[in-house]
């Protein structure tokens, strides 16, 4: 995750963006935004410094200003060539000056602002001491769907990082299994979705036998074994954009019960599915979903939210949740994952991108979700 995104977006896509960000923190009643180095600087202006460092980079949108980026003088060279640079302008700050100094002379001395949410403390800290009248909200909060609903573009490089992922469990499906540790299977993801396209590969999750059921699981040392269930949850980012599917495969043939569990939780999968269209409450994904493997008698091994947003990050709103009445727009997408998880023993999850469509929900992922038998 280095350089500018090569995402194919233009400065005036830059502007807009950013111009809804700045209208968008206005309706919120706040003073302005203020964006680090990441994802939300990415998505606003295709920049991304080489390296995050201790010295101050923050994006500046305040309501009725153009906006500016605060950046170190040795790194304003690099931050001219971002494909959003044309539609904002540089304030850089030398070694020694007081870039916190440089920074409040932008703002209003007694606002409330939007921070991005991965902020180093220390700038935050910076701020709050050169401005003591300012507060500070986390963007996230204060903005939850501002990245939320994707444009054609966007929308088009999820689905060939969909794809990609696709291609990927294509190819693991073949790899043996069996004798083999959890970190073999999980470098082998690995290099497949760089195979396919990916320049980050955020998790490579193999959860065989009782490991599946421990939904954090990542991989371990752990020898698969014939008779294993294995859940298979991977993805990063291809041009910017992101990947994340889980499927949950057998080491030769399943028993009655592990069929069972990983029929129920396929029809769960579809049913929260089926309940993507615009205009119903996330909350109703995740309830469809759940209403399945409560009524089979599973509820309470169905330990997490339905779930999550994706975009320029794997894990991002509109969350699939109890609680969240957010209603679903065309252009959003997310992730529809329920598991069972039945403690010693073993998990199963399936797990699909899905985004909204004008009259309903289409997947991004598109590899079978009946139970493949591996050796
Ligand atoms: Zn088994
Ligand atoms: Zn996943
Ligand atoms: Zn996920």
């Amino acid at each position: 995750m280095t350089g500018s995104t090569p995402a194919p977006f233009t400065a005036d896509d830059y502007r807009a963006r950013m111009e809804r960000a700045a209208r968008a923190a206005a309706d919120a009643g706040l003073a302005g935004l203020l964006v680090a180095p990441g994802p939300d600087m990415v998505w606003l202006t295709g920049y991304t410094p080489t390296a995050v460092t201790e010295r101050l980079t923050v994006l500046v949108l305040t309501p009725g200003h153009d906006p500016v980026l605060v950046v170190p003088t040795l790194e304003a060279p690099d931050a001219e060539h971002a494909t959003g640079a044309s539609a904002l302008s540089l304030r850089d700050w030398t070694d020694g000056k007081d870039p916190y100094a440089v920074t409040a002379a932008l703002l209003d001395h007694s606002g409330r602002f939007g921070i991005s949410d991965n902020t180093w403390a220390m700038h935050l800290l910076g701020l709050q001491r050169t401005l003591p009248g300012t507060s500070y909200a986390s963007l996230t909060d204060a903005l939850p769907m501002l990245r939320a609903v994707k444009d054609a573009a966007e929308l088009e490089l999820l689905a060939a990082a969909g794809a990609a992922a696709d291609a990927t469990f294509e190819e693991i499906r073949k790899v043996p299994f069996a004798g083999r540790r959890e970190s073999d299977v999980g470098h082998d993801l690995a290099d497949l979705l760089r195979r396919f396209g990916h320049s980050q590969v955020d998790f490579t999750i193999v959860g065989s036998g009782p490991n599946g059921a421990n939904p954090h699981h990542e991989v371990g040392d752990r020898v698969i074994q014939h008779g294993d269930m294995v859940v298979l949850d991977f993805g990063g980012l291809k041009d910017g954009y992101g990947s994340d599917t889980t499927r949950t495969v057998h080491v030769g043939e399943p028993t009655e019960e592990e069929r069972t569990v990983h029929d129920i939780v396929r029809a769960a999968q579809e049913a929260g599915f089926r309940a993507v269209r615009p205009g119903v409450a996330c909350q109703e994904v995740d309830r469809a979903a759940r209403a399945v493997i409560t009524d089979a008698g599973y509820g309470e091994y169905f330990i997490h939210r339905t779930g999550h947003g994706i975009g320029v990050t794997t894990h991002e709103p509109p969350y699939m949740i109890e609680g969240e009445e957010q209603p679903l727009v065309p252009g959003m997408c997310f992730s529809v994952e329920p598991g069972i998880y039945l403690p010693g023993r073993f998990g199963v999850r399936i797990e699909d991108i899905v985004t909204v469509t004008e009259d309903g929900g289409r997947r991004l992922n598109n590899t079978t979700r009946e139970m493949v038998i591996v050796d």
